[in-house]
């Protein structure tokens, strides 16, 4: 099995690209099989493609080459809201002029359900993220945190098994982030859902993930369980990339098979 195989993974990126002007190749024939209850981060640099996967696989770009498959079932053309697939993103806003239970109920509304299942759903998706008695405010008389606790409610109030998540901590500052991180990952594991989790943040994706695809330059460098990246980075990029997030303040200055030497800060040299 390759780092980065297509197999027969819940979601499965096959042999994918990507090019928004027909001509410069943004993703580069991605394969990525991704399991049932797995959560893997897309972790890169800005610019590197992260965003792009997550558009493909929520319906919003259509790849230009190659195939996405959620449970087996080729989605290339399947429009977005029906993949049944959750979404926080950043600048995903909650509706402004709507209240909380509102914002929740919409994508319940737009899927037919009738109006009791819906005012039972929306109560224990807010119950999940601590909400219930904010059912009545406007996002506008909530905190960023409170509001992104409503969006990722709202993400989950359809029972959704697959959730995805572009950035969706980084407006909120270092304590509330790591709450949220915490709540995030905690509903991960007790709802049993896939989440494909997209950051530039290095501590986020390590804390978070089971596995980690590090991009860059829309090409996944390494797939891998976090304590592997640090432990085997596969080629100088993501040893470096990871370098500057780990534990030991230095510099990755060679890569040479398994033996990977590292200067310290304080010049000593290790390998
Ligand atoms: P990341 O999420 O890693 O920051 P993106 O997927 O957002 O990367 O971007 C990858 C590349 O595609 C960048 O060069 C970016 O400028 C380009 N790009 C992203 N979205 C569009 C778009 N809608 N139209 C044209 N180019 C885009």
């Amino acid at each position: 099995m390759t780092n980065a195989d297509s197999g027969d993974g819940f979601v499965v990126f096959d042999r994918v690209q990507k090019s928004y002007d027909g001509e410069t190749l943004v993703v580069k024939d991605l394969n990525l099989s991704i399991s049932k209850g797995e959560f893997v981060t897309m972790l890169g640099p800005s610019g590197s493609g992260k965003t792009t996967c997550l558009m493909m696989l929520a319906g919003f770009e259509m790849a230009t080459h190659g195939e996405i498959r959620l449970d087996g079932r080729n989605i290339n053309n399947v429009p977005p809201h029906k993949r049944g697939i959750g979404m926080v993103f950043q600048n995903y806003a909650l509706f402004p002029h709507m209240t909380v239970g509102e914002n929740l109920a919409f994508p319940l509304n737009v899927r037919g359900m009738n109006k009791s299942d819906q005012e039972t759903k929306v109560k224990r998706a807010l119950d999940m993220v601590q909400m219930g008695r904010f059912i009545n405010r406007r996002p506008a008389q909530l905190s960023g945190g409170q509001q992104q606790r409503i969006a990722l409610a709202r993400a989950l109030v359809f029972d959704p098994e697959l959730v995805l998540m572009d950035e969706p901590l980084g407006a909120l500052d270092k304590q509330l982030r790591e709450h949220m991180q915490f709540e995030i990952k905690h509903l991960h594991e007790s709802l049993g859902i896939t989440v494909v989790y997209v950051t530039h943040d290095q501590g986020e994706a390590l804390t978070m993930s089971d596995r980690v695809a590090v991009f860059d330059d829309g090409r996944i460098q390494q797939l891998a369980p976090p304590d592997e990246l640090y432990e085997r980075p596969q080629n100088s990029f993501v040893a470096q990339f990871i370098g500057e997030n780990n534990k030991l303040p230095g510099k990755v200055e060679s890569l040479n098979g398994d033996t990977c030497t590292v200067r310290l800060e304080t010049g000593e040299i290790i390998a």
